[in-house]
C-alpha cells in the first residue's frame, strides 16, 4: 500500500513538497483552509514577487544560499512540465537583475565569482533606468523570475488531475496539543483525518498551529505590499534598489514592492506604503508619474531570523515533519525544501546538510 502523507497549507511549499511525495510514489492529501491559488487572506504564495533569486545574496549565511542556487534551473524545467502536461504557462522569464547603488561592489563581486553568478559593470541609462547617484550600476543577467499566481495555478492543475493527490480545500485543522504519535489530526468542524505522515507547511500560521507542542518556532507573519503598474513602455529587466524592486511582467504590466512589515495577521493595504513604493518607483522610471496603478495587494511572509526556514522530523511527535519558516524567498527554496524534507522522511542521507534547519 502506498504511504499515505496529508500535508497541512496549499502555498508553494505545501505544493512542492506534494509533488515531490507523489514523484516518489506517495498517496497525498493537501489540506488548505482556503482555496489553493487564489488570493485569499494574507497568503504568502499568490501575492510574492516571484524573482527566483534572494536579495543580495551575499547579505545571507550559506545555509540559506544551499537553498537557493539551483532554482532557477529547477523552475525553468518545472514549467516546461507544467505547460505541458496542464496547458497553464507560469511564466518563466530569465529578466535579468539590475541592481542599482548603493550596493557594496567588492563583497558582490567576490560572492558572485565563488558561486558561478555571471555579473557585469552597466550604466544604469543603457536600461532606461534613472541611477539616482549616477555611479555604475550592477547586471546579474541569469537570475529569473515565475510569475507566482500563474505558477500556483499550474501547480494546482497538475495536482489536481494527479490520481494519487486529494485536495481539501476550505478545510481547516485545529492546533495540535503535545502526543507522541500522530496518527489523525482534528478539522474545525470536529472531521477527524488520518494518515501515515504529516507535514506543516502553514507558512505564517505555522507557529499557531504547533505552539502547545514541544517545538520551538520562530515564526511571525511579516506583511509585504505591492503595487501593479500598466506603464506605457515597460522595464525589460528586474530593478532592484536599496532594499525596493520593480519586476516587469510578460503581458506589459509592472510590479512594484515590497514592504517588511511587523503587523501581526493584519493584511490591509495602506495609502502610507501605496505612496511610499510610488515615490520610489517613480525616482527610477519617472514616466511612471503618469501610469496609472491598477492593483494594490498584500500577503504575509512567514518571517524567521536570517530567513533561514525549519525542514524535518517535529523534535517529539512520531510521524510529523515541518516545512515552514521561509520568509523572504519561499519560492526560490521551496524546490530545495522540498527534496532535502522529502529524503528525511524516507530516511536517507540528504544531498544539503538537513542540521542547520532541524527543529529544535
Ligand atoms: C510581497 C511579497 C513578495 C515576495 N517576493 C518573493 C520573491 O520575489 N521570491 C521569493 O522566493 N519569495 C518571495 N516572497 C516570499 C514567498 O512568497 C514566501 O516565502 C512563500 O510564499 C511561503 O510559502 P508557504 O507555502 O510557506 O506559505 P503560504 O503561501 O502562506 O501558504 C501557507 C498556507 O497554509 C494555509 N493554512 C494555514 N493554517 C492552516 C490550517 N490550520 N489548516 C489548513 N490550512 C492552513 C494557509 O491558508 C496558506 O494557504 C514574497 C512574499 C511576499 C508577501
Amino acid at each position: 500500500m502506498k504511504k499515505h502523507v496529508i500535508i497541512i497549507g496549499g502555498g508553494i511549499v505545501g505544493c512542492m513538497t506534494a509533488m515531490e511525495l507523489v514523484n516518489r510514489g506517495c498517496r497525498v492529501t493537501i489540506v488548505e483552509r482556503n482555496q489553493i491559488a487564489s488570493q485569499t487572506s494574507g497568503e504568502s504564495s499568490w501575492a510574492g514577487g516571484g524573482i527566483v533569486f534572494p536579495l543580495l545574496p551575499w547579505l545571507y549565511p550559506e545555509t540559506v544560499n544551499a537553498l537557493t542556487l539551483n532554482s532557477a534551473n529547477f523552475y525553468r524545467d518545472l514549467s516546461q512540465r507544467l505547460l505541458l502536461e496542464t496547458g497553464f504557462d507560469a511564466n518563466f522569464e530569465q529578466s535579468g537583475f539590475l541592481l542599482l547603488p548603493k550596493f557594496d561592489l567588492e563583497t558582490a563581486v567576490a560572492w558572485c565569482a565563488n558561486h558561478q553568478v555571471p555579473l557585469e559593470s552597466v550604466q544604469a541609462s543603457a536600461f532606461g533606468v534613472e541611477s539616482p547617484s549616477g555611479e555604475d550600476a550592477l547586471w546579474l543577467p541569469s537570475v529569473c523570475q515565475v510569475r507566482p499566481p500563474y505558477m500556483m495555478q499550474a501547480m494546482r492543475h497538475w495536482l489536481e488531475n494527479n490520481s494519487n493527490v486529494s485536495l481539501l480545500e476550505h478545510t481547516e485543522l485545529i492546533p495540535l496539543k503535545q502526543i507522541d504519535k500522530l496518527s489523525e489530526w482534528q478539522t474545525v468542524s470536529g472531521e477527524k483525518l488520518s494518515a501515515d505522515q504529516f507535514v506543516v507547511t502553514s507558512g505564517a500560521w505555522s507557529f499557531e498551529l504547533l505552539k502547545e507542542t514541544s517545538a520551538k518556532l520562530n515564526i511571525k507573519p511579516m506583511r509585504g505590499q505591492i503595487l501593479l503598474y500598466q506603464p506605457q513602455k515597460n522595464l525589460e529587466q528586474i530593478v532592484y534598489r536599496e532594499g525596493f524592486y520593480m519586476i516587469p511582467r510578460r503581458d506589459g504590466y509592472l510590479l512594484a514592492g515590497s514592504t517588511l512589515e511587523d503587523v501581526g495577521f493584519d493584511t490591509a493595504v495602506t495609502a502610507e506604503v501605496r505612496a511610499e513604493i510610488s515615490a520610489k518607483a517613480e525616482a527610477i522610471m519617472p514616466a511612471l508619474r503618469s501610469s496609472p496603478i491598477i492593483k494594490h495587494w498584500s500577503g504575509l511572509r512567514p518571517g524567521t531570523p536570517e530567513n533561514l526556514p525549519t525542514i524535518g522530523a517535529h523534535p517529539s511527535i512520531e510521524n510529523l515533519f515541518l516545512n515552514t519558516g521561509h520568509f523572504r524567498y519561499g519560492l526560490t527554496m521551496a524546490p530545495a525544501s522540498a527534496q532535502l524534507l522529502v529524503s528525511l522522511m524516507f530516511g536517507e542521507t540528504p544531498a544539503i546538510d538537513s542540521k542547520p534547519y532541524a527543529c529544535l
